[in-house]
């Protein structure tokens, strides 16, 4: 500066004692413009200058400080970082004292230690202060998930161990590398949606719920689309940890039941004979399990301590007509009720007529032995069935008839079509229900 000033006064003045005064006058400029730029060590990080220290030896003697204090407190040697530079330079700034020299180096720069960098799939993840911190890590990470002495625990994923100089203020302690590694980072886990997935599904399927799912998407409808992305998880854990272990536990084996015809018992009813009684049986699984969820479970040896008893029932068979609800009969046909039992034309009509179409099936109102099956008079076509216990159904005025007279039917079988045969008017069923040869309301039983 003082050179560039100096050439410039004698382009200009080319006069002798002008050009000897001016020399003169910046002389003096020169001598005191120096004696304000005074001897003072630059410290840069990184080609950036963080400070100024009076001189080389107090900043080195600061720097030895910091590192000694931060090597105690890492038990182990740290440096400074490769970006630190000191350079004795001439500056009209103020050095720094010592106290405040500390403050700004403790902040600013960078200080290192021999430390080891974990990779995953090739990626770096986690950075420990040596060796033998990043197998501590990887030994709690597995003691995390190993459930008993005979539990195999490994990690999925390829990890690598790099030894090389690491930023102090970037170390993992144990603690956050197995938080990260069991949590993960900010990767979130996504599903394309598949046919048929719901929100509730995929809340089942990734452990999580409903509002959770919405809250991560919230641009998505409750009407999953076909192929479209959702995010499942805000994090995906850093490592897998895959426990196998062998898992023995006693279950009960269901019992049967067996059911045993009882003609002494109403239909519709039962009476248990003998408990059911589930058996014991002692299985052993092979499970794998996934960062604790289990994921595989084979069934390796499997030991029946105790059979199971099966149970016994009866079941009634016996027949019995019950009044109004119980359900004993069925409607023998479909239709609608277009005569009453009562009297009718000045005679007692002596069951109901069912509004069905020609032709269309009549079924039996409950099981039973047919007792006739033919033509009866104005009866027309008919079937009677009896169903024990004096109960009989009468079917008239059939157009065909599909059953003999002998034959045993069960309720709802087909025995004949709806017609006109006899005396009617039309097409219907006429339906009598018969207890001790006298004729009851049928509506009372359907
Ligand atoms: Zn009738």
């Amino acid at each position: 500066m003082r050179v560039k000033l100096a050439k410039q006064a004698e382009n200009k003045q080319p006069h002798k004692y002008k050009l000897l005064i001016t020399a003169l006058v910046l002389g003096i400029l020169a001598v005191i413009i120096g004696a304000s730029f005074t001897g003072v060590c630059a410290i840069s990080v990184g080609g950036e200058i963080i400070a100024y220290g009076e001189n080389k030896k107090q900043v080195d003697k600061i720097i030895n400080r910091l590192t000694s204090e931060k090597s105690q407190v890492l038990g182990q040697e740290v440096t400074v970082g490769k970006d630190l530079e000191l350079k004795t330079t001439k500056s009209s700034k103020e050095p720094l004292n010592e106290q405040e020299l500390y403050a700004v180096l403790a902040g600013k720069v960078d200080f290192v230690t021999r430390g080891v960098l974990v990779k995953i799939k090739g990626s770096p993840e986690l950075q420990f202060k040596n060796r033998a911190t990043a197998d501590s890590f990887f030994q709690k990470l597995k003691e995390r998930y190993r459930t008993g002495a005979n539990c195999e625990v490994s990690i999925a994923e390829k990890t690598e161990i790099i030894e090389q100089e690491i930023n102090i203020n970037e170390l993992d302690t144990i603690e956050r590398a197995l938080q990260l590694a069991q949590q993960g980072k900010d990767k979130p886990i996504r599903h394309i949606v598949q046919e048929n997935d719901t929100l509730w599904d995929l809340a089942v399927t990734y452990d999580t719920s409903v509002e959770e799912l919405m809250r991560l998407n919230p641009e998505t409808s409750e009407n999953l689309q076909l192929g479209q992305e959702i995010i499942t998880s805000g994090y995906a854990p850093l490592l897998t940890v895959i426990s196998e272990f062998e898992l023995t536990q006693e279950e009960k084996i269901p019992f049967e039941t067996e059911y045993i015809n009882d003609s002494s018992l109403p239909r519709g009813t039962s009476k248990t004979i003998r408990q059911g009684e589930p058996g014991i049986k002692k299985v052993t699984y092979r499970v794998t399990a996934q960062n604790g969820k289990i994921t595989e479970k084979k069934i390796v040896t499997e030991d029946v301590i105790k059979e199971p008893q099966a149970g016994i029932v009866n079941r009634g068979t016996k027949f019995v007509l019950s009044f109004r609800g119980g359900g004993a009969l069925v409607w023998p046909a479909s239709g609608s009720v277009t005569s009453r039992l009562g009297p009718r034309w000045g005679r007692s009509h002596t069951g109901i007529d069912i509004d069905a179409g020609y032709g269309s099936q009549v079924w039996a109102a409950g099981p039973g032995r047919v007792v006739s099956a033919g033509w009866n008079g104005g009866y027309g076509q008919m079937v009677a069935i009896s169903h024990g216990n004096n109960v009989v159904t009468r079917y008239a005025h059939l157009s065909s008839i599909n059953v003999k007279a002998g034959q045993t039917v069960d309720s709802r079988q087909f025995i004949g079509r709806v017609g006109t045969s006899g005396n009617t008017t039309g097409p219907n069923l006429h339906f009598e229900v018969l207890i001790n040869g006298a004729q009851k309301n049928p509506l009372n039983y359907l």
